[in-house]
């Protein structure tokens, strides 16, 4: 006789991406079971009381041109807020210190950046399809320090160029794939203005905590926090979820949302496909630090680029207080900096400014972070051409949802709303 399994449908990881999907599996009548490692919600977004506010220790900005988190925003109602406006900007010419506007800055970036980017929309015509044009391989073959190199820019103008893909990319600009600035400026209709906005400008007011809470309240799903899922076998009429305590839930249907990183941290049997299995074993490209800095104020807004040789890249004033400022800052290789050390920070700092007192350093080392292993997706040349289809392919029960294999703003908490709505449709089929 057929036994009922624990549940129809278990989601391995409570972040954006596993909360939408059990939602919108929660409306459709399934009874879905959500086991997350942690002992919190929300994954690679996280906002932590720390320097006296809430900060964000992950993914932070979004913006309406990335249209499955913004009606998210709009069905639950979140505020949406930004930072202050720098009023003066600090860049390198070789050894030496520029400042001006940030009109200044982006006016100095803005040849660089149309030449490197003047043919996205002819590689990525659909943005939402970005592997269907036949041409993008032969492109996925470059990094972006190739297309950089080969415009021959004055070294002001690729210093500048190269800090800023540095801020973008998390990453080292010669593992970093080139198509991936085609993809964020296509989901952009091909502006690098809006692109920039869209990445870096406007946050949630009560923090990505508002949305987590909104989706996990609408889910009514069972939600396991600090459960972390060891091995899933997959090969009869229903799946096995071992739970790292010894104890397992069955399951007519599995939602892996693993980031590509620690897609094996898990034991599958069988196996996971080619792609994935290949994916994971290359890594993401990604791999750089994010770093709140609170420094003695009051302090007027500034934004500071350096280049990627430099331990922090970019930094900028987030928050300002009366005798106090928050900075958040990034560096592409969190191996350079760690999320601690106040004197390194100093150090960093006066690249730019030599008057900024550092009075406390705070971050997350999401690449030392078991159940993260990267910051934001950003592939290495070939990945996506090879993996992109593969990385989102049904196994059997198994179905893999999560930002990183998204079709639009993959890497973004919009790519892990799309991502969890198409899971779920795969799932249950079209609605009707
Ligand atoms: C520093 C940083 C800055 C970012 N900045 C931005 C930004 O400004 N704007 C933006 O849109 N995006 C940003 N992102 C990216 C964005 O946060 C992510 O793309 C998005 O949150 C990923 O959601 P997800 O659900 O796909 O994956 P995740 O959030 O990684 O969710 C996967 C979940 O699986 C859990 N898990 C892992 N292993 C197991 C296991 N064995 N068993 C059970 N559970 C497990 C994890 O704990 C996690 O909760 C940033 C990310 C970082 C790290």
């Amino acid at each position: 006789m057929a036994v009922t399994p624990d549940a129809d449908v278990v989601i391995v990881g409570g972040g954006v991406a596993g909360l939408v999907a059990a939602r919108e599996l929660g409306r459709a009548g399934r009874r879905v079971t959500v086991l997350e490692a942690r002992d919190r919600l929300g994954g690679r977004v996280w906002t932590d009381h720390r320097l006296g506010r809430d900060l964000e220790m992950g993914g932070t900005w979004l913006h309406w041109t990335q249209p499955h988190v913004w009606a998210e925003i709009t069905r639950y109602g979140l505020g949406v807020t930004r930072g202050p406006r720098a009023e003066t900007a600090y860049w390198l010419a070789g050894g030496e210190v520029r400042t001006g506007s940030l009109r200044d800055f982006m006016d100095l970036i803005d040849p660089g950046m149309r030449r490197l980017l003047a043919d996205t929309m002819d590689l990525i015509p659909r943005p939402w399809d970005p592997v269907a044009h036949e041409g993008l391989a032969a492109a996925d073959a470059w990094s972006v320090r190739d297309r950089l190199d080969a415009l021959g820019l004055s070294v002001e103008e690729y210093q500048a160029n190269e800090a800023a893909w540095v801020g973008h990319f998390n990453a080292p600009l010669d593992e970093g794939a080139y198509v991936g600035a085609l993809r964020w400026t296509a989901a952009s209709a091909g502006h690098w203005h809006l692109m920039h906005e869209a990445s870096a400008v406007f946050r949630l007011t009560d923090g990505t905590r508002a949305l987590v809470d909104a989706l996990a309240a609408d889910s009514g799903a069972e939600i396991r926090t600090g459960a972390p899922v060891r091995a899933v076998e997959h090969g009869g009429p229903e799946a096995r979820v071992h739970l790292a305590d010894g104890t397992q839930v069955t399951a007519g249907a599995v939602v892996v949302t693993l980031p590509q990183n620690i897609l094996d941290s898990v034991a599958f049997t069988p196996p996971l496909g080619p792609e994935k299995r290949a994916a994971a074993r290359e890594g993401t490209a990604s791999r750089g630090v994010k770093l709140w800095i609170r420094v003695r104020g009051p302090l007027a807004p500034f934004f500071a680029y350096s280049s990627g040789a430099h331990a922090l890249s970019v930094v900028r004033t987030e928050y300002l207080g009366e005798d106090d400022a928050v900075l958040v800052a990034f560096g592409a290789d969190a191996r350079r900096m760690r999320t601690d050390d106040v004197e390194a920070v100093r150090d960093a700092l006066r690249v730019w400014r030599d008057d900024l007192e550092v009075l406390e350093v705070t971050g997350h080392d999401w690449m030392a972070d078991p159940y993260a292993g990267e910051t934001w997706l950003m592939q290495r040349p070939g990945q996506l051409t090879s993996y992109h289809r593969g990385l989102r392919r049904r196994e059997g029960l198994l179905h893999y949802a999560g930002s990183d294999n998204a079709d639009l703003w993959a890497g973004f908490v919009d790519g892990a709303v799309e991502s969890g709505l198409r899971v779920a449709r795969e799932i249950t089929g079209p609605p009707g």
